[in-house]
């Protein structure tokens, strides 16, 4: 019944995989591409294991990791699945969609970040797939940065940001998606969303026929730890500009800025990127981050993306690093 991920690779990438699934097997850390962004993946059954991701990235204990999986049937053993969650995985799986599910016993309290349920994926991207079948354990992986830094979306800067801190690092070329997953809450009588991502809210509600919630009281804050922290943050500030503002912008700037956008800047920035559309912007916006960054600029300013498919994502991502 398994789907043999491993043998549809080229032989070089095979062995990798094998060598990659022993370290997950004997408790290190190894980085993998997802079609979303690397992630930092140890064995989801090891507590031991899996502190050495909270340590590597210098994360809050009790911010729970999502639990990757290669099969429907692995994410029952670790949790619950109504039919909700099937539902969602039958039409989204493998994909950008991470569901929050009553855990089962077998996922110790440090993957879960003391919760009493667990958030599980199968991510689209072969290596993955590969190395959770081949490792035979779903493994436990959160973005592989610093925590509080932008989501690493290729090898180099996972071994950058990670360096001797991880065991491995498979590289499989720059991710597609670019931004993390949907995080989506079915333990309750209605879905909630508790960070949007690659599959968005309205494909969720067309597929239950049934309202999806926004996580934006105190409640879903609790169930959703991760929401609290600040996050992708980039070491220099990072603004948010609507059409509106641009004239008002351009009259009071004093400083050496940046430029990122679908659209040209409103006025001569010192460094300008330009996205061909909303899908490369998501898909390019951490790479454009850390760019910028280091480029000598005092500020960065983003275009205010519109809110139509990954532009809600997107937009969230935007905020969230801006730190309003
Ligand atoms: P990342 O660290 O980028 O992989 O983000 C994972 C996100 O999913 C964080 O915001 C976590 O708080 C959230 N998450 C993971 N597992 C759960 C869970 N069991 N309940 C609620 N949120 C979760
Ligand atoms: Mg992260």
């Amino acid at each position: 019944m398994s789907a043999d991920y491993l043998a549809a690779l080229p032989a070089a990438t095979q062995e990798e995989i094998k060598q990659a699934a022993k370290i997950i097997a004997e408790g290190g850390l190894v980085a993998f591409p997802t079609e979303t962004v690397y992630g930092l993946g140890a064995n989801a059954l090891d507590a031991y294991a899996v502190s050495g991701i909270y340590i590597a990235k210098g994360r809050p204990s009790d911010n729970p990791i999502i639990v990757h999986v290669s099969s429907v049937p692995m994410a029952e053993f670790v949790g619950e699945v109504n039919w909700m969650a099937r539902y969602l995985m039958e039409k989204f799986w493998p994909g950008p969609l991470s569901l929050v599910i009553p855990s089962n016993p077998v996922v110790p309290e440090t993957t879960r970040g003391g919760l009493a349920t667990v958030g599980v994926r199968m991510p689209d991207n072969p290596i993955a797939l590969a190395l959770i079948e081949t490792a035979d354990t779903p493994i436990a992986a959160p973005s592989a940065n610093k925590s509080g830094r932008p989501s690493p979306t290729d090898a180099e800067t996972v071994r950058r940001d990670l360096g001797k801190n991880v065991d491995m690092v498979l590289d499989g070329g720059p991710t597609l998606v670019g931004l993390e997953s949907t995080v989506l809450d079915v333990t309750g009588e209605h879905p909630v969303l508790l960070r949007p991502g690659g599959v968005s809210k309205e494909e969720i509600e067309k597929t239950l026929d049934m309202e999806v919630l926004l996580a934006s009281d105190a409640n879903s804050l609790k169930r959703s730890p991760g929401t609290r922290y600040r996050h992708y943050a980039p070491k220099v500030p990072l603004v948010l500009l609507d059409k509106g503002q641009h004239a008002f912008f351009c009259n009071s700037i004093n400083k050496k800025w940046a430029w990122m956008g679908i659209s040209e800047p409103p006025c001569a920035p010192e460094q300008k990127i330009i996205f061909r559309n909303l899908e490369e912007y998501a898909r390019e916006l951490f790479r454009a981050m850390r760019a910028l960054e280091s480029s000598g600029v005092e500020m960065i300013v983003a275009e205010t993306p519109e809110e139509k498919g990954l532009g809600f994502a997107l937009k969230d991502r935007l905020i969230r690093a801006s730190g309003v």
